[in-house]
């Protein structure tokens, strides 16, 4: 009789155990559930929780493929190179493009006779350039009379003479560094600002990336809030290289407290710098006006703006210097930022913008590519205009 109940009972056993083998799903084994994409967020097959926690579908790598143990994946920072030189490397680039306008000069100085038509045709090439017409009289004058008291004139010194020239004209007086140093236990602050479409957001990245191959810890606003894509976009750079963003996940959010946000965190983190990227809506000056003003009076809450940066396309030419002089009346503008100079023959605007606003070209943009932002050299610039 035990030997049949002992009998029974093995055979319960065998049956249960057997049963719950069999009735286990597949795939499930060694598994933790857990929020979907959480401790298995890497995998690449799909899953349905059987836990009816409602926690949806929880993505797992097909058992191939799976890891022994889970792999953390860490975003790689990119290492920029430091901006000194830049523009020395980027000088083919600029040669290619204005060599255009150099060479044509030249090869009009280098005429036999220099009459009144060779002199108009320079200052058309001048114009062409768009070096504005009161600034290419004022160099047509300039060169008429380096040539009267030069007299004579072999190729190097027709270079010379016209190199001296432009040197005269894109030379300022006011420095053209950044001011990216700390001051009073706070970072330094740069708003960048300027028409849609000119490069602003890409210029805060390439600077963002600069400065911090230059060494420094920087803090990126995004207060263009009314384009989403700005914010992703500043946000793609700010990963790449280690800068904090600070944005708003609400298109049409206020500019003006993302910009608070952004110098606040700056201050809180002890940053070196705080790049604030704007809108550049040229719908009203009023409303432009209202808009640039609250941002910086906000800012100003909390420490002073060390930088203001208009940012212009070079290949806008006279309708960038009209948009330039509009920002221009309604913010301080500290320095120029001129982007696609690698696009255009007309370096020219330059000399005009400078001119113009009464504010030197600190940054040009030469490129499309990470590194392609370059503070601006007058020498390199002009030997670049003359292909050399
Ligand atoms: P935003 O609307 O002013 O913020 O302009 P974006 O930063 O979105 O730039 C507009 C376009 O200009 C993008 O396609 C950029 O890649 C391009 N861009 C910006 N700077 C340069 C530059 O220096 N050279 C060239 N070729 N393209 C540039």
């Amino acid at each position: 009789m035990e030997y049949i109940i002992l009998i029974v009972v093995l055979a319960v056993l065998i049956l249960t155990i057997g049963g719950t083998l069999l009735l286990r799903p597949r795939g499930t084994r060694g598994i933790r559930r857990g929020r979907a994409g959480g401790d298995l967020g890497t995998g690449t097959g799909t899953e349905t929780s059987d836990s009816g926690t409602g926690t949806g579908t929880i993505t797992v790598p097909p058992p191939a493929e799976r890891p022994a143990e889970p792999e953390v994946t860490k975003p790689v920072l990119e290492k920029p190179p430091p901006s000194a030189g830049r523009m020395v490397r980027l000088r083919a680039r600029l040669a290619r493009s204005q060599s255009g306008f150099g060479s044509a000069l030249l090869s009009l100085l280098s005429r036999d006779r220099l009459d009144d038509d060779t002199w108009d045709e320079i200052e058309e090439v001048l114009i062409t350039a768009d070096v504005g017409v009161t600034p290419a009289r004022q160099m047509v004058s300039d060169l008429r009379t380096r040539v009267k008291v030069e007299g004579t004139r072999t190729p190097d010194e027709v270079r010379a003479m016209l190199r001296a020239e432009l040197l005269e004209q894109v030379e300022t007086e006011a420095s053209r560094a950044l001011r990216t140093q700390r001051h009073e236990g706070r970072p330094a602050v740069m708003l960048m600002v300027g028409v849609n479409g000119t490069g602003k957001t890409t210029t805060c990245g390439k600077l963002a990336r600069a400065l911090i191959g230059d060494g420094e810890t920087v803090v990126l606003g995004a207060a263009d809030t009314f384009r989403a894509a700005a914010a992703d976009q500043l946000q793609t750079w700010g990963e790449r290289v280690g800068a904090q963003v600070v944005r708003s996940d609400r298109e049409g959010a206020d500019p003006a407290s993302v910009a608070f946000e952004a110098v606040s965190t700056g201050i809180e983190a002890e940053a070196d710098v705080v790049l604030v990227d704007t809108a550049g809506r040229l719908h009203t000056k009023t409303g432009l006006m209202d808009e640039l003003g609250k941002v910086k009076r906000v800012i100003e809450k909390r420490t002073s703006v060390d930088e203001v940066l208009l940012v212009l396309d070079a290949t806008t030419g006279q309708n960038g210097l009209r948009q330039a002089r509009v920002f221009a009346e309604v913010v301080d503008v500290s320095g120029i930022v001129l982007t696609k100079l690698d696009g255009t023959a007309k370096g020219g605007i330059v000399i005009a913008v400078q001119r113009e606003l009464g504010v030197p070209v600190k940054l040009v943009g030469l490129g499309e590519g990470p590194d392609d932002l370059a503070p601006f050299d007058a020498a390199t610039f002009v030997d670049a205009i003359l292909g050399g």
